[in-house]
């Protein structure tokens, strides 16, 4: 078992993504009302290394020294990634030891217009940073940012960074209905995607428990006035559902103790359903089931029903 690797997990737009954790749950600059790793408990803009940079770089080392087929090894987690400072040496380890591998990195982009930071991001493949609103008070509401924090800060930090880096730019939009999606703020964020210049915007919304119970999935029609005022300007893909490799059939021999941690391994991180674990966890669902149904009977997870099914989640 690892402690800051999670995965390899089937992810919505990387394929097949190795999870890697840099910041404890949850450290972050925002607290947003859909992040599924639920609410934010360090509320920080501190670069600092909240984890051993050389443990996290062991674990790595173990991990890619048996050749795994990986899509991209994503730095993500419960929690804003480029708050570590640890960041660059891992990415370079990565990229030096094993070039052949592509790293993504997944953040509320908050930090990108650092230039130390940057520069430290020059071994990322992709960056894929968010931006859902482009006014104060859609901002304020949706990504509940610490005071020091402000959305044009955030807008000029992505475009600075678009200017100077060289890595691929994915945006990612999440549509939250009632909060970003009036005409006004449509407009606003059209406005700032001119401006930022991203090579994609991908279009998210909710589709697993978050950390506010209201926010709910945005419906197709909800969608469509983003891609209309922003695809005159830029590539837009809505993201769908993951598709999740089947694991019926296989059951490794592995101890109820080793599911049950590994169930807590995943959920601790997010919200997952059966077939998540069945897959991340490459154990067929009926090995899984037992175990998992005893955890929520004696009430270490919790289950809740969402539109794609039942998640389970930490109390
Ligand atoms: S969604 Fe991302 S930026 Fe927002 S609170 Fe969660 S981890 Fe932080």
């Amino acid at each position: 078992m690892y402690k800051y690797l999670f995965g390899p997990v089937s992810s919505r737009r990387l394929g097949i993504s190795l999870g890697v954790d840099l910041v404890p749950p949850k450290t972050c600059s925002m607290d947003c009302v859909y992040c599924e790793a639920g609410r934010t408990t360090c509320l920080t803009l501190e670069r600092r290394e909240y984890y051993p940079t050389n443990e996290i770089i062991g674990e790595l080392g173990n991990f890619l020294s048996g050749g795994p087929e990986l899509d991209y090894i994503t730095f993500s987690g419960a929690g804003e990634p480029t708050l570590h400072s640890g960041i660059g040496r891992i990415a370079e380890f990565i990229k030096g030891k094993y070039p052949d591998y592509k790293i993504c990195l997944i953040t509320n982009g908050t930090l990108l217009g650092d230039a130390k930071l940057a520069k430290e991001l020059a071994a990322v493949d992709l960056v894929i940073p968010s931006l859902d609103a482009a006014d104060e008070a859609t901002f304020r509401k949706i990504n509940r940012p610490g005071p020091l924090l402000s959305c044009s800060t955030l807008i000029n930090s992505l475009a600075s960074f678009r200017k100077t880096c060289k890595t691929s730019l994915w945006l990612e939009i999440f549509v939250v209905a009632g909060l970003n999606d009036s005409p006004e703020s449509i407009e606003a964020i059209r406005k700032a995607v001119v401006r930022i210049k991203p090579d994609k915007v991908q279009l998210n919304s909710l589709d697993r428990p978050g950390a506010e119970k209201w926010v709910g999935k945005a419906s197709e029609k909800e969608l469509l006035p983003f891609v209309k005022a922003l695809e005159p300007h830029v590539k837009v893909e809505i993201i769908g559902k993951p598709s999740v490799p089947e694991q019926e059939g296989k059951s490794k021999t592995i101890s109820a103790s080793d599911v049950e941690r590994g169930i807590l391994d995943l959920v601790r991180r997010r919200p997952c359903t059966l077939a998540e674990i069945s897959s991340a966890l490459a154990l067929g669902k009926g090995r899984i089931l037992p175990v998992i149904d005893a955890m929520a009977g004696a009430g270490r997870i919790k289950v809740e029903k969402m539109d794609r099914g039942l998640f389970y989640k930490l109390i």
